[in-house]
């Protein structure tokens, strides 16, 4: 069946059940964008997809692991047979891994994030930007962290990925650089979500260095992110690409 053609534009969001992934499906849908929303958890992914309907666009949820190649083409394959056409791509999901000392990490629990975190972002970009490129422009936004940028104890499988998120990144913009596609990624620092919540009860004290290091104080709120997402994909000019931005409250300026 041929999609329905709309005016309005089309997204694809990892990781959309939680934390920044759910905030960008509202802010997307409250921006009038259609969406395509990817996570493993299907309760809760259902229910943020629900909510972007009510808020008025068409959004469809894809139970799908983004490590897996399959779970991407089909959801991308979503976006193309509800819309027909892929304008912004979030890729966001990821998981924290285990604590441990790299001496003490065992290689499986390495491989798990290194494929989610970094495997997953590969394989979305690569289903992506074949659709995007068909509609000639479009917008990635890679979620990394300030972990991409710097390292931390304790948490090497997850420095490892995020830092290989913004080589790809680097990569993939230098490539489309002459399209109007543009390809960025963002650096949040701790952000007050399920995710930092997990750490948090694993280690109650691992992240205290790291928000006392933060100029501003505080982590941010979901939303915040979201925010500067929509307009890395919808609305920032058309010369800003390949760039890592640190959403951070100043944490990498010190
Ligand atoms: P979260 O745990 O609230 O949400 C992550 C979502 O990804 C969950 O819904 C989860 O089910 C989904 N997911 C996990 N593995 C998946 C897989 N294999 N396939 C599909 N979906 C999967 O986490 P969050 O804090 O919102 O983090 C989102 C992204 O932001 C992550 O990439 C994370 O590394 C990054 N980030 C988070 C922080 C922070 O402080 N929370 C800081 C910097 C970067």
């Amino acid at each position: 069946m041929e999609p329905v053609k709309s005016d309005r534009k089309a997204a694809l969001v990892t990781g959309c059940a939680s934390g920044i992934g759910a905030a960008t499906c509202a802010v997307f849908a409250a921006h009038g964008v259609d969406l395509v929303g990817v996570d493993l958890d299907a309760e809760a992914g259902e229910h943020v997809i629900a909510a972007a309907r009510d808020a008025g666009v068409d959004a469809r949820f894809h139970r799908g692991d983004v490590s897996v190649e399959a779970d991407v083409e089909a959801a991308v394959e979503l976006c193309a047979s509800a819309f027909g056409r892929l304008d912004m791509a979030v890729n966001n999901a990821g998981i924290e891994g285990v604590l441990q000392p790299i001496a003490e990490t065992k290689a499986e629990d390495f491989d798990r994030v290194i494929a989610v975190n970094l495997r997953g972002v590969f394989l979305c970009m690569k289903h992506e930007l074949r659709l995007m490129a068909q509609g000639g422009r479009g917008a990635i936004v890679n979620n990394a962290s300030v972990m991409g940028l710097v390292g931390a104890p304790q948490i090497n499988q997850y420095v490892a990925a995020k830092h290989g998120v913004l080589g790809l990144t680097k990569s993939a913009a230098a490539e489309y650089a002459s399209r109007p596609i543009r390809i960025n990624a963002i650096c949040p620092g701790a952000v007050e979500t399920r995710l930092v919540k997990a750490v948090l009860a694993e280690q109650p004290d691992a992240l205290k260095p790291v928000i006392d290091a933060i100029p501003a104080q505080r982590m941010a709120q979901p939303e915040e992110i979201a925010a500067v997402i929509l307009w890395l994909c919808d609305g920032a000019p058309p010369y800003l690409t390949g760039a890592c931005l640190p959403v951070d409250g100043a944490y990498v300026a010190v």
